[in-house]
């Protein structure tokens, strides 16, 4: 039975895997050209689509480096940390600590083991999580002071201790009621969690960073937008869309959709508005609503709650098989115990690092999904869509020193767009209309 279901899991993942890889010919004929083009030209290296000054590249090169070891050393940091600080019993005598601190009330103690957890976690990443920040102010990615970063830092670990600290007591509680079923209905719980928590995000953002409606600074671009809006048959009225005073705190552009429901919106940040033009903003927000028509939040909903799923159903095994063997020697004696809350999250810090190259697999084919409905949801609106795409991608891969032409393996495993020289020769190339060819999602007129 079980089997069974694991098995029509990975059919329906198949399936949707197939459904979105689906090419029309001019989408396959710009695929090859930007593959040919990468082929051609050495690692790291200028293509003709995309290009660097020798200083840029030289950039590039470094941070490119930097960030292959950074992202690595980061995960493999969060597995062994972990495995150190169970190996020398810290979570036992957090769980000793906050139940002999409060043996009446299962609620104290649950939220004072959270908090020691968090703070020891803090220390532990600190000083990776130090060296990226530094790193992004020395090549100029951030302007925000160490005392805004801090407080940033000091704000999402207050967040997650007061929320994350609800939904661990609604773990905890399940677990003691159903011990061998406790996955599953954990799971339950975690869909309409996920939704909730999709919603919030605008909420969220707003306690990192100032908004303001699109419209009170840039009424001339919101018009623009609309024509997008208008030929996409989409519902998002101006007041819908935002801008991000991004500014505040890094140089580096983007723009996005996020909320669910009555919370969702575009979101435009301020330094894109400020570097792009607006033929190119209007290209970057057709991305975006790329997203919203091809419904890639309600996709990506469905396959964060399926990915749970598993991760549940295997996270099971593992603890009691974990508990079971090195339970005495980390002095956690069962899954009811707050320590094992640790033992819970270094498997998902193992399934974190097995599943980060599907789901940025799933991501970039949705990226390029979206690079397409941009492209031809500007067609007619602006005088050159191929051109005008292209510029788009320059001005964000030179601000962010992006590599034209990264390793494939390192762009399989950990990216979650498609290397910038790969969208920007992509854009080049395609054209269904002078080929004669139909456009994949607008129909010729
Ligand atoms: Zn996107």
């Amino acid at each position: 039975m079980r089997v069974r279901r694991l098995l029509l899991i990975c059919l329906f993942l198949t399936f949707t895997l197939g459904a979105r890889a689906s090419e029309t010919p001019a989408e396959h004929a710009a695929s090859v050209y930007a593959q040919q083009e990468l082929d051609a030209a050495p690692r790291h290296a200028n293509i003709p689509d995309y290009s660097l000054s020798p200083d840029e590249l030289a950039k590039s090169r470094q941070l490119s480096t930097i960030r292959v070891t950074l992202h690595f050393v980061e995960e493999a940091w969060n597995i062994l940390s972990l495995l150190i600080l169970l190996g020398l019993g810290v979570f036992a005598w957090m769980q000793k600590v906050a139940v002999k601190r409060f043996p009446g009330s299962r609620w104290a103690q649950g939220f004072l083991f959270l908090l020691l957890y968090l703070l020891v976690d803090f220390l532990v990443s600190l000083p990776l999580d130090v060296y990226q920040q530094r790193l992004s102010l020395q090549y100029g990615l951030s302007v925000q002071s160490w005392p805004s970063w801090l407080g940033d830092t000091s704000k999402s670990l207050g967040l997650t201790w007061f929320f994350g600290g609800l939904i661990m007591m609604l773990l905890f509680y399940i677990i003691r009621k159903y011990p061998r079923r406790w996955w599953v209905v954990f799971w339950g719980f975690t869909i309409p969690l996920v939704f909730l928590i999709m919603f919030a995000v605008p909420y969220i953002n707003h306690l990192f960073n100032h908004y303001e409606p699109l419209q009170q600074s840039n009424p001339e671009l919101v018009t623009r937008l609309e024509q997008v809006v208008k030929k996409g048959h989409m519902d998002i009225p101006p007041e819908r869309m935002y801008l991000m005073k991004a500014s505040e705190k890094v140089t580096t552009l983007n723009a996005d959709v996020e909320g669910f429901g009555s919370s969702k919106r575009v979101v435009v940040w301020d330094t894109t508005t400020r570097k792009m033009t607006p033929d190119e903003i209007l290209f970057v927000f057709g991305h975006e609503s790329g997203h919203y028509v091809l419904g890639h939040i309600e996709t990506g909903l469905a396959a964060t709650i399926m990915g749970l799923f598993l991760s549940f159903f295997f996270a099971y095994y593992f603890v009691q098989w974990a508990i079971g063997t090195f339970g005495p020697r980390w002095g956690i004696s069962s899954q009811n115990d707050w320590a094992a809350l640790a033992v819970l999250l270094l498997v998902f810090s193992i399934f974190g690092v097995i599943s980060e190259p599907i789901e940025n697999s799933f991501s970039r084919m949705d990226e390029h999904a979206a690079d397409v409905y941009g492209q031809e949801a500007v067609h007619g609106l602006v005088a050159d869509p191929q051109a005008v795409a292209k510029g788009a991608f320059d001005v964000l891969g030179k601000i962010s020193y992006a590599d034209p032409n990264p390793s494939p393996l390192y762009e399989f495993w950990t990216y979650s767009h498609p290397a910038i020289g790969r969208r920007a020769a992509f854009a080049t190339a395609y054209d269904p209309w002078a080929l004669g060819m139909e456009p994949k999602y607008f129909k010729k007129q």
